[in-house]
């Protein structure tokens, strides 16, 4: 009712005096961002791509895009993609502008991050497809597209597609794509900007694993962001960043910081990688068990392996040291680096306990859990002065 949300609204005001780390929200779509800035996110600090290109209209021309034979047929389906994605940014910039004074705040937008079999159709069924026209008869022409696409998507199958053609790889095998997706942002930018928004886009590489890869992405967005310079009469302000998400690009993070100019920490990623669980499959499968024990009386205590689920609380003995060492080793070589957390664990608060005491600048969550995080940080912080004196 109006009196406890008055009571609840007086309280985060408490919270945010005290709280030292930023909240900020995951969003993809501009009415997520709406949603974010209304429970009091400060910026996006994770907009997903791939989500965009999952969109029914653009899904048969990012199959194109994909199972292209030569770089000019991938060129023209990214030709028709890139309206599609300025007018994402657009969106998504706009939503995070203040309408009275034209202050943007932060957004971070992830270059794509597939695996790419989740845009084509599976192999399985178009095995079926292509069997039940064969049998019928009389079908050639689309007999023949059906079996040209199962050539194709054969030719891509991966055995662990988490772990294929995943993350920044893909951009580095085919630069066009990363280029079409910065023009996109860019682009977006400039138009605001024209109307007197001032925006703070950040662009962001996932899974990068090897400080050379992200210095190789480096130098694709700089040559699309100084073309879109010649074209629009002045530079568009951005800043370019990595996500950790992967051990070795944590214990390398000193590699890394001089190249980027934010680390934003995909813990989800990152459990996954430290542990060497499948984020997809663990929490169905054993998981439980290791957390909860088996629900058999007498057995509990055999079977409980870990003291919380690593990909709901932060583990700081494995997980957490990795993030400790990227913060340390991040901020030696660039004292200037920024530094978030974007994976799930971000609206934890037992994790964002975790994030407060171990440096970093901001947390970003679903919006849901934004007023629960603004509190939560606030309570690290609190603790934290006790502690100190
Ligand atoms: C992560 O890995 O923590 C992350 C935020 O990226 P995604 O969940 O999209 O893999
Ligand atoms: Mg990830």
């Amino acid at each position: 009712d109006f009196a406890r949300e008055e009571d609840l609204q007086t309280l985060l005001g408490w919270a945010d005096k005290v709280r030292k780390l930023g909240v900020w929200a995951n969003a993809d779509y501009p009415r997520d961002a709406q949603r974010a800035v209304a429970f009091g996110a400060e910026g996006i600090g994770l907009c997903r791509t791939e989500h965009m290109f999952m969109e029914q209209e653009r899904l048969p021309i990012v199959q194109k895009m994909i199972l292209a034979r030569n770089p000019e047929e991938r060129q023209a389906a990214l030709d028709q993609l890139l309206p599609f994605q300025r007018s994402d940014f657009k969106g998504i910039f706009s939503a995070m502008v203040s309408p009275t004074t034209g202050e943007g705040y932060p957004v971070v937008i992830r270059l794509i991050d597939p695996p790419l079999h989740e845009f084509l159709p599976s192999y399985e069924e178009l095995l079926v497809e292509v069997t039940r026209l064969e049998t019928q008869g009389g079908h050639e022409a689309e007999l023949q597209e059906k079996k040209t696409m199962l050539e194709a998507v054969g030719s891509m199958r991966e055995m662990n597609p988490m772990l294929g053609l995943r993350g920044c790889r893909l951009g580095l095998l085919f630069p066009e794509i990363n280029i079409m997706q910065t023009r996109a942002i860019l682009e977006a930018a400039a138009e605001l900007a024209r109307e007197g928004k001032k925006l703070q886009p950040k662009i962001m590489i996932p899974l990068v694993g090897h400080v050379n890869e992200l210095r190789e992405v480096r130098r694709q967005l700089e040559g699309v962001a100084a073309e879109i310079a010649r074209e629009s009469g002045g530079a568009i302000a951005y800043k370019f960043g990595t996500m950790i998400e992967v051990p070795r690009a944590a214990v390398t993070a000193d590699q890394i910081a001089p190249v980027s100019d934010f680390f934003s920490f995909g813990t989800n990623d990152l459990t996954q990688t430290t542990f060497g669980y499948s984020r997809d499959d663990a929490e169905g499968k054993f998981l439980l068990k290791y957390v909860d024990g088996l629900d058999v009386p007498g057995q509990r205590d055999k079977v409980k392996i870990l003291p919380a689920n690593p990909f709901q609380t932060l583990d700081r003995e494995g997980v957490g040291q990795l993030v400790a060492m990227a913060v340390a080793k991040g901020r030696h070589t660039n004292k200037d680096i920024e530094l978030g957390i974007c994976g799930e664990h971000g609206g934890d608060p037992e994790s964002i306990a975790f994030c407060h005491q171990v440096g970093l600048d901001y947390v970003s969550c679903s919006p849901f859990r934004v007023p629960v995080a603004r509190l939560a940080a606030a309570q690290a912080a609190l603790h934290q002065s006790e502690r100190d004196k």
